[in-house]
């Protein structure tokens, strides 16, 4: 979504959006914004139209039809990238008219002050009432324009704190989207995003990368034996002791079910193998036990796989080698961290 109008049309646009959903009872959501923004300045035809029609047949704007219009435009777009712009920009281009207000009111006051300044002077050296009454005149004539200028800037402060508090809305709502619900840490969308991000940046400033893939051992029978929700709390465990074992620009994210990925940039390969044996002791050190019931259910371990992006490569390829690397935990006693390099022995011996 781009929007190129000026400074105060974007203002008179903003205006005009709000009033809109407030005549149709339209609640002020950062998506509802954006559909009747761009209605208001007509970039796209095919909303404009279908808006048009649902106002002229007196549609009941109701959650559901919001969210169906919302789909409808805008859901190509890379999910909150375009509305938190267009709201960015929207504010932005607020502050600046802010700004530029606030400096010229700055002036008349200035102007105001030497008017009565001359005013008193003249008055005090010739006393000649026609220049005095001009003169206040003058001053009278500021003092309207200091009032009607605050006025506008008490408007326009008020929109962009509206307009601020969509914006947090919004960013309310894509931190949302990015998380795991069960365990809160980041969640496969996230991962994905995060690993496209940081293999630009290591080919860029020409860093190394890891990816770490984790699945729980055995976590099938833990389920069958002490049921699903007992396995969720382990699964809630796992994500706290990764998130709480990374730093920085790392990543721990759920990456599925029970597997979850650290991605870590700035690392090579026996830094990030440091790590995910650390995390292994202190997921396999926690004793867990039912708290109502006091029953223990023993320990769980980890068997992680780590690959190092090969600048250029596809993640499919990055991800696949940390997989076979899981793979081969799995396969040679779990409870273990396996690096890609370890498999290339294996596989030449
Ligand atoms: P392995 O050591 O080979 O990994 O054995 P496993 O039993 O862990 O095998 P696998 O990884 O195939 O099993 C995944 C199991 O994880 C299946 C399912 O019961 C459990 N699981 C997946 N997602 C969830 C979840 O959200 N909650 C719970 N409680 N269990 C889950
Ligand atoms: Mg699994
Ligand atoms: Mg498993």
């Amino acid at each position: 979504m781009e929007y190129s109008e000026g400074l105060e049309q974007a203002q008179s646009y903003a205006e005009r959006t709000l009033d809109l959903m407030r005549e149709h009872q339209i609640p002020a959501t950062p998506r509802n914004f954006a559909v009747w923004y761009s209605y208001v300045n007509e970039k796209y035809p095919d909303l404009k139209k279908t808006l048009d029609v649902l106002r002229s047949n007196k549609q009941n704007f109701t959650p559901e039809k919001n969210d169906e219009i919302y789909d409808k435009f805008f859901t190509h777009n890379e999910e909150g990238l375009a509305l938190q712009e267009t709201s960015k920009r929207i504010e932005d281009q607020v502050g600046r008219v802010l700004t530029m207000i606030g400096d010229a009111s700055g002036g008349v006051e200035n102007f105001g002050q030497s008017l009565q300044d001359s005013l008193g002077a003249i008055a005090e050296s010739q006393g000649l009432d026609g220049i005095r009454a001009a003169v206040q005149s003058l001053a009278m004539e500021t003092q309207k324009m200091q009032q009607s200028n605050s006025a506008l800037q008490e408007k326009l402060k008020e929109s962009s704190q509206e307009i601020a508090s969509l914006r947090q809305n919004l960013e309310d709502v894509q931190r949302e989207a990015m998380t795991d619900a069960l365990t809160g840490i980041a969640n496969r969308k996230m991962f994905d995003a995060t690993l496209r991000k940081r293999a630009m940046e290591a080919m860029e400033d020409g860093t190394m990368l890891c990816l770490a893939l984790t699945d729980i051992d055995f976590f099938k029978k833990f389920n069958d034996t002490y049921g699903h929700q007992t396995g969720d709390q382990v699964l809630k465990l796992v994500a706290r002791i990764m998130q709480g074992n990374v730093k920085g620009n790392d990543l721990a994210a759920r990456y599925g079910g029970e597997e979850f990925a650290l991605i870590l940039p700035n690392t090579e390969l026996k830094h990030a193998r440091t790590l995910c044996d650390k995390i292994r002791d202190v997921v396999s050190s926690k004793r867990i036990r039912n708290r109502q019931t006091g029953e223990e259910m023993g320990n769980i371990t980890l068997s992680i796989g780590v690959a190092q992006f090969r600048p250029g490569e596809p993640l499919s390829d990055l991800i696949h080698r940390s997989d076979e690397g899981l793979y081969f935990a799995k396969g040679n006693g779990r409870n273990q961290t396996v690096l890609e390099t370890q498999l290339e022995t294996i596989e030449a011996r």
